[in-house]
């Protein structure tokens, strides 16, 4: 059982990873965003309690995200098969809660290029009818006629998330919070991270990645 944060920029593959880790090991994906959605949905006391802070225009505290994933920690598949975590934490404050609940195996540190990560968003396309996804920039994801899906015929359209402006401001404010987050584990104990390669998230293969982690 091991207890593993996924640690990256936003588009840099976390999700992508953890899918693929999850096909061969019993370890569970907790995704903070998962989990916001799932407690809003269900109009949970702490879903309530963040809509009340994202009603007002406010961030979500730290505190509402930690007891949330805290809640997550107490159920049995976490519990009897360890965690993925994806989205959290984003700041040393998040780091240094998530200590008092949890001795980590390590930290999965993705690293990728700005231009790459640019490229994977801002290229990103979908289609309004059948919801492929398709990426201008990247020649096998790229559809046969622009502007139109392959499956469907159905027009495609970037996402107001991923147009260049809001990766900037998304970008900047994770190099903002990340050096000092993983400078914190790394003062901690530095072979809890493991360095692994976004451009390659998807290629990574079974054998390397159960030699990489505590899998
Ligand atoms: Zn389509």
């Amino acid at each position: 059982m091991a207890k593993i944060v996924l640690f990256g920029a936003p588009g840099a593959g976390k999700g992508t990873l953890a899918g693929k880790i999850t096909k061969f090991s019993d370890i569970v994906h907790v995704s903070t965003g998962d989990l916001f959605r799932a407690n809003l949905k269900n109009k949970t006391p702490i879903g309530m309690k963040a809509k009340e802070y994202m009603d007002n225009g406010e961030l979500v505290p730290d505190s509402v995200v930690i007891g949330m994933v805290k809640k997550r920690f107490k159920e049995d598949d976490v519990k009897e098969n360890g965690f993925l975590l994806d989205g959290f934490p984003r700041t040393v404050e998040q780091a240094k809660a998530l200590d008092e609940v949890a001795d980590l195996d390590a930290v999965a540190y993705i690293k990728i290029d700005k231009d790459v990560l640019e490229k994977r968003i801002t290229g990103r396309r979908s289609c309004t009818e059948c919801g492929a996804i398709y990426n201008i920039y990247n020649e096998e994801l790229t559809p046969e006629e622009e502007g139109k899906c392959d499956k469907c015929d159905g027009d495609l359209m970037q996402r107001d998330d991923d147009t260049k402006e809001t990766f900037e401001k998304r970008y900047q404010t994770y190099v903002d919070q990340s050096e000092p987050v993983i400078e914190y584990y790394r003062e901690k104990n530095p072979d809890l991270i493991v360095e692994l390669d976004g451009s390659r998230t998807m290629a990574y293969t079974e054998e390397e990645l159960k030699e990489l982690l505590p899998l």
